[in-house]
């Protein structure tokens, strides 16, 4: 049976509905040698974001990937008491994140082979994270902003690796093409469809050029970082993938949220609301059709995130 993981366990991709792939409930940025569950209240953190995910719920939403990995503050004990009080469907992750001067890395990370790496991951969506049965649903991985560094290279040979055996879709934190086009040539090389791979964070790179070539290879684009304030620039690309005809590939989310240990009551929280209250109006005021919209923030999801092992 064809299924998707979420923190509940196992759903079938028709049970997805409208999907925010790429959000954010708690992120601590204190680095992988600090970092604790200790730095925060559970109870505290649970009160502060049940609000939000309670208002993408009523707002439409069914599904939201929650993309913080490991040793950035992901706790899964925390996404399921979400899951089970909202009754939202949460999408947990395994993987590490190579931006930001390697600060969100484990020791481990520079001293492990790839193969090592995805023994580690593997051993988590076959056995549950951080000691629950909780199970994650794809891969998520960050590399530096310009080019890919040689740990870079190595935690998407190591996803690709992970890939193979999971079959567990990958997305990287990626801002601009030439390290996306440097990923998509290691895949290849491993034999990996680029079907398996999410270029999260999409929008930083302007040319739709490069994102039209990506999506034509089979990368699903995600123009993730949607805000009101950004309209203008989202309705851009987006005009841009439908001229192309690439909305078989476009995913849309806000990267938003997020509590954050260390800040006075978590910090700052921005809601994930814009598609719903602003987004959506504004792409049918712009001529996009709801097949063109369900397509974007429902099938597509559905597939993305579909465990299959995707060989090319
Ligand atoms: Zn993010």
């Amino acid at each position: 049976m064809r299924e998707v993981m979420t923190v509940a366990g196992p759903i079938r991709p028709d049970q997805m509905g409208l999907t925010l792939t790429h959000e954010h409930v708690l992120v601590d940025f204190i680095g992988a040698d600090k970092i604790s569950p200790d730095r925060y209240d559970a109870d505290d953190a649970f009160n502060r974001i049940l609000p939000h995910l309670q208002r993408v719920k009523d707002l439409g939403c069914d599904t939201f990937v929650e993309c913080t990995p490991s040793f950035l503050g992901k706790d899964v004990r925390l996404l399921q008491r979400l899951s089970d009080t909202t009754g939202l469907h949460i999408i947990t992750n395994v993987g590490y994140y190579g931006a930001a001067q390697d600060k969100f890395l484990p020791q481990h990370a520079c001293e492990d082979s790839p193969e090592q790496l995805a023994d580690r991951w593997t051993r988590e969506w076959e056995s549950g994270i951080d000691g629950t049965r909780v199970r994650p649903g794809f891969i998520k991985i960050g590399v530096d902003l310009t080019a890919l560094s040689a740990v870079d290279k190595k935690l998407v040979l190591a996803a690709a690796i992970t890939h193979k055996r999971t079959g567990l879709t990958i997305m990287s934190h990626t801002a601009a093409a030439i390290p996306a086009m440097a990923q998509i040539e290691i895949l290849l090389d491993q034999g990996v469809h680029p079907e398996a791979w999410i270029w999260t964070h999409a929008h930083r790179e302007k040319d739709n050029d490069l994102h039209e070539r990506a999506a034509r290879q089979g990368a699903w684009i995600a123009f993730d970082g949607l805000d009101r304030s950004e309209l203008e620039r989202d309705l851009a690309h987006l005009r841009q993938m439908k001229e192309r005809g690439c909305l078989q590939r476009v995913h849309l989310s806000h990267d938003a949220g997020w509590y954050e240990p260390g800040e006075a009551e978590g910090g700052i929280y921005r809601p994930h609301d814009d598609l719903f209250t602003d987004v959506i109006p504004e792409l049918k005021q712009a001529g996009f059709s709801d097949e063109e919209i369900h397509r974007m923030t429902v099938e597509n999801p559905a597939d993305a995130f579909t465990i299959a092992v995707r060989l090319c």
